[in-house]
């Protein structure tokens, strides 16, 4: 039984006394029983948002270099983070993706040192609008798939996280359906269950992204595929982001 993942991408969002009260709203509200919370606040605010939530909620980072360690300035690597206790990292946001030219090769080596960290990549996938409007989703996304993450052995795919976000929800307040989100879900675990086992499709967690709200969360996750979501505006309110949680009970 895959166990719900509820994520905040707070982006570059809020100034730190803010950052460190929306952690404690989280903290002081959130009752984790059925499904598992995790923030993904501004890099330089980790230390002080984990010293808030300590374990309860899982910390993540936005990004993460592709290089081990060295001259790279500006860049964190995935062995800084994890000394640092974050527990997991975003590879292949598509604002990483279109705004820093992140390719499907940059993402795979992403992927690959935040693994070797120890650390849990959610990996994230999806298709702009053209794409969907040609029909071409789900070759692009298989092809997203194909080069970031199925070189990977069975034992290291399965700590890894899937986000579908579809570009042309995020950010934009059009939600997929939960139609067109259950399709894309099913599909990925089907290419998942090609490539390694029907086990490892089985417990692999699939969140959703792009535009989900406390109004539109209990849709998207009855579906049968979607195991939580990842969520980015909506996160920046304590009392949305856990209305969004609560649906998942
Ligand atoms: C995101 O950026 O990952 C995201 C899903 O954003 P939003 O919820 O604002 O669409």
């Amino acid at each position: 039984m895959r166990k719900k993942l509820i994520a905040g991408n707070w982006k570059s969002n809020l100034a730190k006394s803010n950052a460190i009260q929306l952690a404690e709203a989280i903290l002081e509200q959130g009752i984790l029983v059925d499904f598992e919370l995790a923030i993904f606040p501004p890099e330089i605010f980790i230390d002080s948002i984990l010293e808030v939530v300590k374990s309860t909620v899982k910390v993540g980072a936005q990004n993460c270099s592709q290089y081990t360690e060295g001259a790279f300035t500006g860049e964190t690597t995935a062995l800084q983070l994890a000394s640092a206790g974050v527990q997991m990292a975003l590879a292949g946001h598509s604002e990483r993706r279109h705004l820093f030219a992140e390719t499907n090769e940059v993402v795979k080596l992403k992927i690959d040192k935040v693994l070797s960290a120890g650390l849990t990549p959610v990996f994230c996938c999806g298709e702009a609008l053209e794409t969907r409007k040609a029909n071409e989703q789900n070759n692009w996304v298989e092809q997203q798939l194909e080069e970031s993450l199925f070189h990977l052995t069975q034992a290291d795919f399965s700590k890894v996280i899937i986000a579908y976000e579809p570009i042309w929800a995020i950010g934009t307040g059009v939600v997929a359906t939960p139609k067109e989100a259950e399709e894309m879900h099913e599909f990925i675990r089907k290419k998942i269950a090609a490539k390694y086992d029907a086990a490892t499709a089985e417990s692999t967690r699939i969140l959703y992204g792009g535009s989900v709200k406390a109004d539109n969360a209990k849709a998207l996750f009855s579906c049968p595929n979607i195991d939580g979501a990842l969520v980015g505006g909506a996160s920046l309110k304590a009392n949305e982001f856990l209305a969004i949680a609560n649906a998942a009970k």
